[in-house]
């Protein structure tokens, strides 16, 4: 029988056609880190003539998980399996210093858990978004302390009362005639470090006829411990998701017995996860994929179920409502000049990996925001290349993060847009980072904040 390596491995043709779109490999330039030497790698372990030593194993964690690779195969290598079957044996301890392995523990401790990141986070209440923290990245302070935390500190935003505490009712009514029911998932880092996103949500979704169901005890989806190899703890999140959900949707329960039309997720790194819970989850209380070879066999017990969509593929799916459509405003104002003398708004859309490349979302954005009026769609030279973002990558590996995210700065700086759109919360986090270090005045909004604000007026 061939072997899973083998069946996966196998069809590469060594073409090197993925080289170009791999964010590793044009940072650090070696064969070793890109999606060709680790296949090959790889297939030399399985054979016997390489061991999975601290060495080899820096060449997989230099892998951003980025799935550019896959996209761009023209032989179909499945290398977002290849490497999803590989992040749990880097986790064995001799692969990793003690320092990294600390890191990533406090990591996967601390950001899964939104009620222990607001309490870690309450007093720096106090620093970030103050004169204070300026004072102190500019002091070069950090970088004394280790590039590692010179990496958090640098994606710590302002922080918004609103980050701590979840202020959504159980359930947000449709305005109007009621079109469709969804459940949301407000995300863990999401929700404290850019809450505006989720209230923007909940308006367009209620706007559009859609009635929205937030369970109050939803936590982490698991998407930041799928994409580094920590299993069990990933099934462990999934599954509370899931019975958050199972505890308000149904006969007798807060929400009501009508079952949800999807489960909604605002943020692509989550949405990716969602849509393998069939998979993480054994076909056992998960929530259904919509995407083909997802659906879990027929007689499982299933406590919930419902489609998972992204925010942004179910808005362009059902299509935005008639009224919502017709109050759409530019969002420059036309300082009382004829709607036809505003000038368009010049906006640029970042493609985060697990949209474009994980979920093969690329046309359902574009569509939404092109209903604004008098905006004008640019495309960045390079948007297929990841920010560096990637989870915790920019956090456990920040050299080559910082590099990215300087090189996705200036591409979308240079396309003139005057907003950056973005549907992840680690890319937005991350291009902000990187947009203001290189001294750019370019904001970056989650899609539905851009929709928010253009049928709420700015
Ligand atoms: S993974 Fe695909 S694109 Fe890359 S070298 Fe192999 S066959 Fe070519
Ligand atoms: S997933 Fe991204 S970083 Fe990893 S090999 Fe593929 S293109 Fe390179």
């Amino acid at each position: 029988m061939t072997s899973f390596v083998a069946t996966n491995t196998d069809p590469c043709v060594h073409c090197g056609f993925c080289l170009p779109t791999c964010a590793s490999y044009r940072v650090l330039g070696t064969e070793m880190d890109s999606p060709r030497g680790r296949i090959h790698a790889l297939k030399a372990i399985e054979a016997g003539e390489l061991v999975l030593d601290a060495t080899v194993a820096s060449h997989f964690d230099s892998c951003l998980g980025c799935l550019a690779c896959v996209t761009a195969c023209p032989s179909g290598v499945r290398y977002d399996l290849l490497i999803e079957a590989t992040r749990p044996k880097l986790n064995a301890p001799e692969l990793r210093s003690s320092g990294q392995q600390a890191l990533r523990k406090l990591l996967f401790a601390l950001l899964p858990y939104p009620g222990r990141l607001r309490a870690l986070l309450t007093p720096l209440r106090l620093y970030a978004g103050t004169p204070l923290q300026n004072l102190v990245r500019r002091s070069g302070l950090l970088r004394l302390m280790g590039p590692q935390l010179e990496a958090i500190e640098g994606l710590l935003p302002p922080l918004a009362p609103e980050a701590f505490a979840d202020r959504f009712p159980l359930v947000v009514p449709a305005q109007g005639p009621r079109r469709y029911r969804v459940g949301l998932v407000l995300g863990c880092v999401q929700r404290l470090f850019d809450p505006a996103v989720n209230r923007a949500a909940v308006a367009v979704l209620s706007a559009n006829g859609i009635e929205v169901v937030i369970p109050p005890a939803q936590g982490c989806c698991g998407a930041m411990t799928h994409h580094q190899g920590e299993l069990e703890q990933t099934q462990t999140l999934a599954q509370q998701l899931v019975a958050s959900f199972a505890a308000v949707v149904g006969p007798g329960k807060a929400a009501g017995a009508e079952p949800l039309d999807a489960v909604l997720v605002g943020a692509s790194g989550c949405g990716h996860t969602l849509k393998h819970y069939p998979e993480i989850l054994g076909g056992e209380g998960a929530l259904e994929s919509n995407g083909p070879g997802h659906r879990p066999g027929p007689g499982s017990e299933q406590p919930f179920q419902a489609p998972v969509a992204d925010i942004q593929e179910f808005l362009a799916q059902v299509g935005l409502s008639e009224a919502f459509r017709a109050a759409l405003q530019p969002l420059r104002h036309g300082d009382g000049e004829p709607a036809s003398a505003i000038r368009p708004l010049r906006l640029v859309y970042h493609d985060a990996c697990h949209m474009l490349h994980g979920q093969g979302i690329h046309d359902q954005p574009r569509d939404l925001l092109g209903q604004i009026p008098h905006m004008q769609l640019l495309e960045a030279v390079e948007a297929g290349i990841c920010c560096g973002s990637a989870g915790i990558y920019n956090l456990v590996e920040p050299e080559v993060a910082s590099e990215l995210g300087r090189i996705k700065a200036d591409d979308l700086a240079a396309t003139g847009a005057e907003l950056a759109v973005s549907a992840n919360i680690g890319c937005s986090l991350q291009i902000r980072k990187h947009l203001g270090e290189t001294g750019r005045d370019l904001p970056v909004l989650h899609p539905v904040q851009v929709l928010e604000q253009s049928f709420n007026g700015p």
